[in-house]
């Protein structure tokens, strides 16, 4: 059993994996500004789990916050999952993306040093990446991102890996997820996106709620299977799995080493509208628009660093993908506001 320090804990990564920690006997503590997220997921993660992670509300910015919140819980290791994520709004607001994203980090760091926790594991993205030169994209891939969100993720690995290197028996794994989606199969917590979703399967959902009225697929002349963009979906349960299995790498292991988390098998944005018409039991409507500025033809996980340094492995398909977030869309029309 190890006391983790979850940044982030409400938010739609961080209260699934709060909840995989709980249900493997650590103890949790959630430490999250609700910038993005609602404490209800929270109380939601404590019903499934039987039993509740600490809860406080703070701002990773704020180093006396998290310095009490250290002296009291005195956590093992930290995963860090707090900060901003909106590519598009990065190029908008760059300055708050660093401040939160980057500056915040250090916080974290500075934080974990003065109170001697010597493991984190980091949320990166594989956003770092940027242009495929190659594919599918292993960890030792060019890293060239072409957002400020992009940039903020590969300047907080370059510090994690400076600050590990120059502390004795500190180790950090840097998570680089490919596209999460997906909710626990039990329907009570999911992705909760304000206003109009700027991520697909989000949008689709909505789309087959009847509260959108068709899904906009950006671009249908890439150089893929049906022309329109491929990516590797990942649930976000087995997003959560690979936490754990950081966690384990982390306590066992010295150094700073990036992984990615994908499945290795991708899916186009019509596969991925065909399946959630299936899952929906009804017709996706939709219309192709000219491509997203930013968008990728294709992006696509090597994953067998994941399978031989964490021993983990992706265990969920497309179709559980989709119909675990109709799941948590149908029972949840408001998302935690319902
Ligand atoms: P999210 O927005 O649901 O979760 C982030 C959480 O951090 C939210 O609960 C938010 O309230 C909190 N937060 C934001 N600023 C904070 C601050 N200053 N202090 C304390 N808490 C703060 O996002 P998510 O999808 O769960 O992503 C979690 C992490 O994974 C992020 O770092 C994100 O960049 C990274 N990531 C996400 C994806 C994705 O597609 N969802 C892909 C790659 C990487
Ligand atoms: N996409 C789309 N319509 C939407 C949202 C996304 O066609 O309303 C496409 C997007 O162009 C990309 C894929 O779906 O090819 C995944 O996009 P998302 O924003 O979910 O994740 P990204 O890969 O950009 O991080």
């Amino acid at each position: 059993m190890t006391r983790v320090l979850v940044t982030g804990g409400a938010g739609y990564i961080g209260s699934h994996t709060a909840l995989a920690l709980l249900r493997a006997g650590h103890d949790v503590l959630s430490f999250d500004n609700y910038a993005n997220s609602s404490p209800e997921a929270l109380r939601r993660v404590t019903v499934l789990a039987g039993r509740s992670p600490e809860i406080v509300e703070g701002d990773i910015r704020d180093r006396a916050a998290l310095d009490a919140v250290f002296f009291r819980f005195r956590p093992d290791a930290v995963i860090h999952f707090a900060g901003l994520k909106a590519v598009g709004e990065s190029v908008e607001r760059p300055l708050a993306y660093y401040r939160t994203n980057v500056t915040g980090t250090q916080e974290v760091l500075e934080t974990m040093q003065t109170h001697d926790c010597r493991q984190i594991v980091f949320s990166s993205s594989a956003t770092v990446y940027g242009e495929a030169r190659y594919l599918p994209f292993d960890e030792d891939h060019p890293l060239a991102p072409t957002s400020p969100y992009g940039r903020t993720k590969l300047f907080v690995e370059d510090i994690i890996r400076d600050w590990v290197h120059a502390r004795r028996g500190t180790s950090a794994v840097m998570l680089r997820y490919f596209n999460p989606v997906g909710a626990d199969m039990s329907g009570q917590i999911g992705e909760d996106p304000n206003g109009i979703p700027n991520n697909l399967l989000p949008y689709l959902a909505r789309v087959a709620a009847g509260r959108l009225e068709r899904l906009g697929i950006f671009g249908n002349d890439y150089d893929t299977r049906d022309g329109t963009g491929e990516r590797d979906f990942i649930h976000v349960s087995d997003l959560a799995d690979a936490h754990l299995a950081a966690l384990d790498f982390a306590a066992h292991q010295i150094g700073a080493t990036a992984i990615n988390v994908g499945t290795g098998q991708g899916a186009t944005v019509l596969e991925m509208l065909h399946a959630f018409e299936t899952a929906a039991g009804r017709q996706i409507a939709y219309q192709f628009l000219p491509r997203r500025p930013g968008d990728v033809a294709r992006s696509l996980a090597a994953v067998d660093r994941a399978a031989r340094l964490l021993n983990w492995r992706a265990t969920r398909d497309v179709a559980d993908m989709c119909v675990s977030t109709w799941n948590w869309q149908s029972r949840n029309p408001d998302g935690y506001g319902t």
